[in-house]
């Protein structure tokens, strides 16, 4: 390394993109990463970090895995971009190929993208032009819910239920409704759970007859929250009760399955839990595993058919089914078969689970651990009974992930929970993770929090 590139704090700040001061106040610039293996991270200075939320829910396999790198090299050496109306490409058919096979039921034409927003974009256009080629003219809304996280471009912020990333920018396209996430957690009734769940579920219902179930064109919902839930999981009947709402009403479904998919739930795709197939779904972040910016969008030839015969989808991005990221996307699926990481991810998840049920013991102030497989999150709380939240002042969120950090390990965290503000941390280490490696990661989690409760009195 160069003394230049040693010398990160005199750099100039043209790279327009410092940390978002809405969720981490006062942060400092980070350092400049050098190299990345498996779970480690080592930054310009040698300083080692354990990578616990897989950067942004990303980096499912780990970091520099060879055999994506060899897969990518080999790729690169042949073409690295191939335009969609001169070429089609033999790894995006190879991949879109492999996860028809791998999604539930119908969903068996992919339609690659670049990243997460624009897969949630190109799910609203494909139900927006499936409606008009079908004489639902009329069908437009997208319900979405409250809080909930689909992206930051403008159609997918529309359909954002999270009020700091959603003010600035009003009035920009048509507000879309929304109805609350699913927090049966916090909820202090007589009801079971599985009456909660149905609960949550009919107020979609009812959604739907104040909008006029002919205006509304489609429900979107992240099956397992991410960031901005902190890992979610609704009672198993919310599932069956929302699918049954939509068909009833000719409303599509679309699952989010941007952070929830590519096997970190324990499964594929988080749908197969609950024996879903939704009518539209979509995927980015693990799906290539932040080896390539790439997404998919899948729908069934039922939606995709009508269009086509309409004239064709009205909808495409320079960079989609770019041959080099498909290629990385393919060889990711590749290694996640090869090393059981699926099943691997449900075995750690079930065992991340169980230590964070511990640090639950032995902090008051984790009001609750939840999640599924290797997307988990503690929530912080004043008051376990209550759930009552932590005063903002002290940006408990944002002072453990400093904490963390300091300590050499990375979480992400939120401030964000169903209707109001709460602090959660998410904990959710690539699907390589090993035991040895759980019990470093919570551990290092322990001296984070414990140095939060002197810090802040608890
Ligand atoms: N949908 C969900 C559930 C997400 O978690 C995210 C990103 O965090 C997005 C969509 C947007 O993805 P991207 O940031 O790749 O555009």
């Amino acid at each position: 390394m160069t003394n230049a590139q040693n010398a990160a704090p005199q750099r100039t700040r043209h790279e327009a993109h410092p940390p978002s001061h809405l969720f981490y106040q006062g942060r400092q610039r980070r350092p400049l990463i050098d190299r990345a293996d498996g779970l480690y991270i080592w930054d310009v200075h040698g300083r080692c970090y354990l990578d616990g939320s897989s950067g942004a829910m990303v980096s499912n396999i780990g970091h520099s895995n060879p055999h994506v790198l060899q897969a990518m090299q080999a790729q690169m050496a042949r073409a690295t971009f191939a335009y969609r109306l001169h070429f089609e490409n033999a790894p995006a058919e190879e991949l879109a190929a492999r996860v028809a096979d791998r999604l539930p039921g119908d969903l068996d034409r992919v339609f690659f993208v670049s990243g997460g927003s624009e897969a949630v974009e190109s799910a609203i256009k494909l139900a927006r032009q499936w409606a008009v080629a079908t004489d639902q003219d009329s069908r437009w809304k997208v319900i979405t819910r409250q809080p909930s996280y689909h992206g930051s471009t403008l159609g997918a912020l529309a359909i954002t239920g999270y009020e700091p990333l959603n003010a600035p920018f009003r009035p920009m396209m048509r507000e879309m409704p929304a109805i609350p996430a699913p927090t049966a957690y916090l909820d202090r009734d007589a009801l079971s759970m599985e009456e909660r769940g149905r609960r949550y579920a009919d107020l979609l219902a009812d959604e739907i007859e104040r909008q006029g179930p002919d205006s509304v064109l489609a429900f979107i919902m992240e099956p397992v929250g991410g960031a901005s839930t902190g890992a979610l999981v609704a009672p198993d009947s919310y599932y069956t009760r929302v699918a049954e709402i939509c068909r009833h009403y000719g409303v599509l479904l679309i699952y989010d399955e941007v952070m929830s998919g590519a096997g970190r739930t324990g499964a594929f795709v988080a749908a197969e839990h609950w024996g879903i197939t939704p009518d539209i779904m979509v995927l980015s972040k693990g799906f290539a595993a932040g080896y390539a910016p790439l997404g998919a969008m899948a729908a069934p030839g039922r939606l995709v058919e009508p269009v086509l015969d309409a004239g064709g989808f009205l909808h495409g991005y320079t960079y989609a089914g770019n041959p080099l990221a498909c290629a990385a996307g393919l060889a990711v699926l590749e290694e996640i078969d090869r090393k059981h990481l699926i099943d691997n991810a449900a075995i750690r998840g079930t065992s991340l689970l169980q230590r964070l049920a511990e640090l639950k013991e032995r902090f008051p102030f984790i009001g609750d651990v939840r999640g599924k497989g290797l997307l988990t999150a503690i929530e912080l709380v004043a008051d376990r009974e209550t759930m009552a939240v932590l005063p903002p002042s002290l940006n408990a969120h944002a002072r453990v992930v400093e904490l963390a950090y300091e300590r050499g390990l990375i979480v992400y965290s939120r401030r964000t929970r169903g209707g109001m503000e709460g602090d959660h941390i998410m904990v959710c280490p690539p699907m390589i993770v090993t035991e040895a490696q759980l019990d470093e990661l919570v551990g290092m989690l322990a001296a984070a929090l414990a140095a939060f409760a002197r810090e802040a009195g608890l």
